[in-house]
């Protein structure tokens, strides 16, 4: 199949001529999700267009598109012909004017831009979206991009956005109780949020900025968890932050590093297997905080359910599928 991705274009640092690419060069969940999809969609035979992402690596079988505005987006699109296209970008990149079957997958909280033919990271995401029906595919993960590492280091592991909705202060709260450091790793755009995590745990937090490549994936492998603490409030648009799909969770999982997560939107959903879920809200005792660290499943077990709930070959299948439906005229909501 000819398949055309949208992913909403953002600059990258402060040169005006950088985008973020796919795979993202630091933090990137869209970016990373496209990326893995796009591994698996390659395999199985595709021919992708990647619209929104300038820059990106060259790869057989991709058309890197230049194309960031709209109208641009449009002509790269009527000139590939393609048979599906794929938005990622909740309709912000999308040209309204095509006319090809289009399926969108929504990596945002509430209700879509587009909600015809979507497609959904999760049963709580799509239920806070007003949707039942419409498809829920997991996030997919390619385990050859993440190397596996049996023997940890004794610190915990927090990889993601710096803000309150992402569970960070929580996550240090746990790794006080436990006794271990927190690396804290990722973009903090809310400053005081930042300054107020290292102030009140002076000695758990390590912060080390923002990480991509090597770094990125030796971080989460020698972890000895992944801390997913998300809540349900603080989060970048007001109202409820129910966590959509959880891109860390699969990348944890995969390098056989488990996941210590709370109990907010699709955690529950995809926790189980490969980590352990705790209420929002409940304060950590020494003694909770060591029952969760011996109660976590093996290295072993972690990456092959990743594997066989993820891997990129199932979560491409599925988006085929998917891919099929919209291409035979079916619309869903
Ligand atoms: N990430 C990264 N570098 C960082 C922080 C995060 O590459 O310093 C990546 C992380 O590995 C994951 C993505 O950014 O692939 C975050 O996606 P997630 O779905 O967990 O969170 P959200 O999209 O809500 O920010």
């Amino acid at each position: 199949m000819k398949v055309a991705m949208v992913i909403p274009p953002y600059r990258y640092g402060a040169d005006p001529s950088q985008w973020i690419t796919v795979p993202p060069q630091g933090y990137g969940g869209i970016q990373w999700v496209v990326a893995t999809l796009m591994d698996g969609l390659l395999e199985a035979g595709c021919q992708i267009l990647l619209l929104g992402a300038p820059g990106s690596p060259v790869q057989a079988g991709v058309t890197v598109s230049a194309a960031v505005e709209t109208a641009e987006i449009h002509a790269a699109i009527e000139a590939f012909a393609p048979d599906i296209v794929h938005d990622h970008s909740n309709a912000a990149a999308l040209p309204p004017d095509v006319l090809r079957p289009t399926v969108s997958t929504h990596h945002l909280n509430g209700v879509p831009e587009r909600q015809i033919n979507g497609i959904y990271l999760s049963c709580a995401q799509r239920t806070a979206a007003g949707s039942v029906s419409a498809p829920v595919i997991r996030l997919p993960v390619n385990p050859s991009r993440y190397p596996f590492q049996e023997a940890k280091d004794d610190y915990l592991l927090f990889l993601g956005r710096v803000s309150a909705h992402k569970g960070v202060r929580e996550a240090a709260a746990f790794a006080r109780a436990a006794g271990l450091p927190l690396t804290v790793a990722g973009p903090a755009w809310e400053k005081d949020y930042l300054d107020a995590l290292l102030a009140d745990f002076p000695h758990t937090v390590r912060y080390v900025g923002e990480v991509g490549g090597g770094t990125r994936t030796r971080l989460i492998a020698r972890a000895r968890a992944q801390l997913v603490l998300s809540q349900p409030w603080g989060g970048p648009f007001g109202g409820r932050w129910i966590e959509p799909g959880a891109t860390v969770v699969s990348e944890a999982a995969a390098s056989g590093t488990p996941v210590i997560a709370s109990d907010n939107g699709c955690l529950p959903e995809i926790v189980p297997g490969v980590g352990t879920v705790l209420p929002v809200g409940q304060n950590i005792t020494l003694g909770d905080a060591k029952r969760v660290l011996a109660s976590l499943p093996t290295a072993q077990a972690v990456r092959e359910t990743a594997v066989d709930r993820w891997g990129h070959h199932t979560i491409a299948r599925q988006y085929l599928a998917v891919y099929k439906r919209a291409v035979s005229g079916k619309v869903w909501t």
